[in-house]
């Protein structure tokens, strides 16, 4: 069994080789981090808007304040545990910039792939109970996800990096999309957030965090 310190390590280079990646010249960032935060639990984002990059966090804006008030309501959890607790890592780490009409432009298939093997090591390294994956982009690296109606309240287990674990996808929480407020995306968002609650790997955190606490 790989100690907690060797994957602190581990993950430690990993992050600060994925600081320095300039792999994808059309992205108008460079990379954004949650730190190095050894986890049984992975968050996948999409990508960075434009404040990420400068407070230097991911889910720093409007999308984050949802988040996290889902993790406080079904799960007990406030942004500082949860920041503190669970792996964040994105689809793509870099701003891809805005289209013509303003809004956030979308990875680009080549720079999903640049971007993918970042992930594939953060799963080996870290070998996640649990993978939340946030927004279709994020889903659909896992499964198939035509429309959230079909995948959001649900668990899978999935295989990736030559690993198994749970999958339970949320929908983006941006006020860009009214889907996780209306029925039925408001009552399936809710069913997700309470299998994510239950979810042995958060029950895990939660007692991790009262020990360090204690400590
Ligand atoms: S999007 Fe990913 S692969 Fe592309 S430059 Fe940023 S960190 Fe590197």
């Amino acid at each position: 069994m790989i100690s907690r310190s060797r994957t602190q390590a581990r993950l430690g280079d990993h992050v600060t080789h994925l600081m320095q990646c300039r792999r994808c010249p059309r992205m108008q960032s460079t990379p954004v981090s949650g730190g190095v935060v050894v986890s049984d639990v992975m968050l996948i984002g999409q990508a960075p808007g434009p404040r990420e990059p400068v407070l230097q966090r991911p889910f720093a804006h409007t999308a984050g304040r949802t988040l996290f008030q889902w993790f406080e309501k079904f799960c007990g959890l406030s942004e500082l545990i949860v920041r503190s607790t669970i792996y964040f890592a994105a689809v793509c780490r870099c701003f891809p910039g805005k289209t013509p009409n303003g809004g956030d432009r979308v990875p680009a298939p080549d720079e999903i792939r640049n971007c993918s093997s970042w992930i594939d090591e953060e799963i080996e390294i870290l070998r996640p109970r649990l993978i939340i994956p946030v927004g279709r982009l994020a889903i659909a690296r896992f499964i198939n996800c035509a429309t959230l109606d079909e995948v959001i309240g649900r668990k899978f287990r999935v295989e990736r990096a030559q690993y198994r674990f749970d999958l339970i996808p949320l929908p983006h929480p941006s006020g860009a999309s009214p889907w996780h407020k209306i029925p039925p995306g408001k009552q399936l968002t809710e069913r997700a957030m309470r299998k994510i609650a239950l979810h042995p790997a958060i029950a895990g955190l939660v007692d991790r965090h009262r020990r360090a606490r204690r400590n």
